[in-house]
């Protein structure tokens, strides 16, 4: 139904309650309320309907989500989902800009048209809720509120009833919940919406007309994670993750539940520039920022995972003082400020007898980490610590206080987290309130000790870096480890173009490529299926303010292409995406923070192609070196992935470049700005 003739239906209701005699309330609650956008083009409508709440969401007068409930059911008390009627309603606006201490934009524009929307339940408990929308140029979000009141207390959310109803057969990107692994480390599948049981968020949908848009939630606080079920052949509705007894949400009002978001876009490449999750975040809690700095790091890990090394201690243990000391000379000599150890701590695999006697405290007597600390600060480098938990929560949280505090004074400024397991302490999803919990905890006293995370196995971000700058990077989806040991051969080539849309879209992720050596003698079969220029290209085109470069310093000596990684930056003043198709490629071209540099990546899945790009990023009326990585000729990710052409010349706002790209490869530009 068209909006207009929505409107006109909720008008006829409210002329026959007027003529029946109907009350002031009534009026105002059978009428479809209204918030647009800045420019008008998106709209939510508000409604009630037989005393149920609905919303829907249009562009440009169309319905992309259509009539959808709002409400909740509760373990042993009514439901807050029937018998409505609307109180008051409020509207507000904001437009503001604020600055990120980093990021892939260093300006955000917040800027957005708010309405909230005060319902009570009309019965003797007379319980309230409020509904908040807040509608942006490039996306909405909506929250529930559940005020301070005689009726409602402490409370246990059984099912949030909050549905997305689709108008089409669109094709969706997405992935399944808890099937495969609990820590959303799966392909994404491409399908008709009736093809999903089950859904992660962020789930990225586009329309036959090509309008995008992507499902997701905004600051994920002490609450369950929003998944998706689909209900019926368009119909999806939240479905949060339980804890292992089932309840979803322990709350005591006053209390607020995430956001669920909608980012609406012309086009996918707009999909990447929103600001919405950050937006529909808190403002910073933290005072002191100086202490947090994004960086490129190297670590001990891919010789790891080639077996060349073990976690646990023997005469193949990687971490020991001599190898960190090898590791952190290499860091020094080529612009890389961090160097991650794993395996350092007692006590891991044949040692292990119990994930509960893991500790973040004691080093293996081969690592001496007093003077690898020492060694590194003469260097400029620091330690980045690691942290795998192996899913015991309990365990970590009764050490984390004295480790973090060991781990300041040793001058280690960033931890590496992890939980491989598939529940957390033996029971809960990682993404349960139980989990969002404790992954808070960790931000919380990281910040305490003035140590930035980088969480592996996480619950999937949702924008609260604005409010805790130390939460730098996050893992959350398939990432390069895969490329190492995957039974199924590593991540296809189109992964890392699928990835920009989706997981991308939620916040920054700790991939880990830089993959100079091809070969895997642990797994033949299973290998990293890019070029090289393609692996150089992901550096601009994957955001993360901690950015590893995960090949073993011996693959990455001598080798020209490698300046590349120890050039390029990792915190940006402003982002272009210049062409993108989901799944088939995408171009995206950043500026260095810190000078007149820029840097543009372009990668490709399985398909060569040629793309056009011009630089109309670049300053007017000023010339650039351009220094280009690009496949040689004889490139194939298959074949011959290492073929690199390197050439460097002249180009300006008017340059138009066109680039050959193989199959599963891409490339990377560094514009110099000529005049210093
Ligand atoms: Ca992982």
């Amino acid at each position: 139904m068209d909006i207009m003739e929505r409107i006109k239906g909720a008008w006829k209701v409210c002329v026959i309650l007027l003529l029946l005699g109907g009350i002031t309330e009534i009026f105002a609650s059978e009428l479809p309320l209204l918030v647009g956008s800045p420019d008008s083009k998106l709209r939510v409508n508000f409604f009630i309907e037989q005393g149920c709440a609905f919303y829907n969401v249009t562009k440009n007068n169309k319905i992309v989500i259509d009539k959808s409930m709002l409400g909740f059911k509760f373990r042993n008390i009514p439901a807050l989902d029937c018998n409505f009627i609307l109180e008051s309603s409020k509207s507000d606006s904001l437009n503001q800009t604020w600055e990120q201490p980093w990021g892939e934009k260093r300006f955000i524009t917040n800027h957005y048209n708010e309405l909230k929307v005060y319902l009570k339940q009309k019965d003797s408990l007379q319980r309230t809720l409020v509904v908040t929308f807040r509608v942006f140029n490039d996306g909405i979000g909506f929250r529930y509120q559940f005020p301070k009141q005689k009726n409602l207390d402490s409370l246990i959310i059984s099912d949030e009833e909050t549905e997305f109803n689709m108008t089409a057969m669109h094709n969706a990107w997405w992935i399944p919940v808890h099937s495969e692994n609990s820590f959303y480390e799966s392909l994404y599948r491409h399908t008709p919406l009736n093809k999903i049981d089950t859904a992660n968020t962020p789930i990225t949908i586009e329309t036959k007309d090509g309008l995008c848009f992507t499902i997701h939630e905004a600051n994920l606080t002490d609450y369950a994670s929003m998944t998706l079920l689909r209900t019926d052949s368009l119909r999806f509705k939240c479905e949060l993750v339980p804890w292992s007894n089932g309840d979803k949400v322990y709350g005591k009002a006053p209390f607020a539940t995430p956001w669920r978001t909608l980012i609406i876009a012309d086009n996918p490449g707009d999909l990447i520039t929103s600001h919405l999750m950050l937006n529909l975040n808190d403002t910073c809690k933290l005072d002191d920022l100086s202490w947090i700095k994004p960086k490129k790091y190297i670590g001990i890990w891919w010789a790891l995972h080639q077996g060349k090394y073990t976690w646990e201690s023997g005469p193949k243990h990687g971490a020991t003082t001599e190898n960190t000391k090898m590791y952190i000379d290499f860091a020094s000599e080529h612009n890389m400020k961090g160097v991650l150890v794993e395996g350092w701590n007692l006590s891991w695999g044949k040692d292990k007898k119990d994930d509960t006697l893991i500790s973040f405290l004691k080093a293996y007597p081969d690592f001496d980490m007093g003077e690898i600390c020492r060694y590194a600060k003469t260097k400029g480098v620091t330690l980045i610590g690691h942290n795998e938990t192996f899913g015991g929560v309990s365990n970590y949280e009764n050490q984390i206080d004295s480790a973090f505090r060991m781990y300041e004074m040793l001058g280690i400024d960033a931890v590496k987290t992890g939980y491989v397991s598939k529940y957390l302490d033996g029971k809960e999803w990682h993404d349960s309130q139980f989990g969002v919990r404790h992954y808070r905890k960790v931000i919380e006293t990281a910040a305490k000790y003035h140590i930035m995370i980088d969480n592996h196995e996480p619950v999937k971000p949702t924008g609260i870096s604005r409010t805790f700058p130390n939460l730098m990077t996050q893992e959350g989806a398939r990432g390069q480890e895969f490329d190492a040991w995957s039974r199924d051969g590593g991540n296809p080539p189109s992964h890392t173009t699928i990835l920009p849309f989706t997981r991308m879209l939620a916040g920054p992720m700790d991939f880990t490529f830089g993959t100079f050596n091809f070969e895997n003698i642990n797994n033949p079969k299973t290998r990293v299926q890019t070029t090289l220029a393609k692996q150089l290209a992901l550096y601009v085109v994957i955001y993360s303010p901690l950015q590893m470069a995960s090949d073993l310093p011996e693959n990455y000596s001598g080798n020209k292409a490698f300046q590349f990684i120890a050039d390029v930056p990792c915190d940006w003043e402003d982002t272009k995406v210049l062409n993108a198709a989901i799944g088939k490629y995408v171009t995206i071209a950043r500026k260095d923070r810190n000078s007149d540099d820029w840097y543009l990546g372009s990668i490709t899945n399985e398909e060569a192609r040629t793309l056009k790009v011009p630089l109309l990023f670049l300053d007017q009326g000023k010339k650039y070196t351009a220094e280009i990585y690009k496949d040689g000729d004889d490139a194939n990710w298959k074949m011959n992935p290492t073929s690199v052409n390197i050439e460097r010349f002249q180009v300006d706002v008017n340059t138009k470049l066109e680039m050959k790209m193989a199959s599963g490869g891409g490339f990377a530009v560094r514009f110099t700005s000529d005049i210093k």
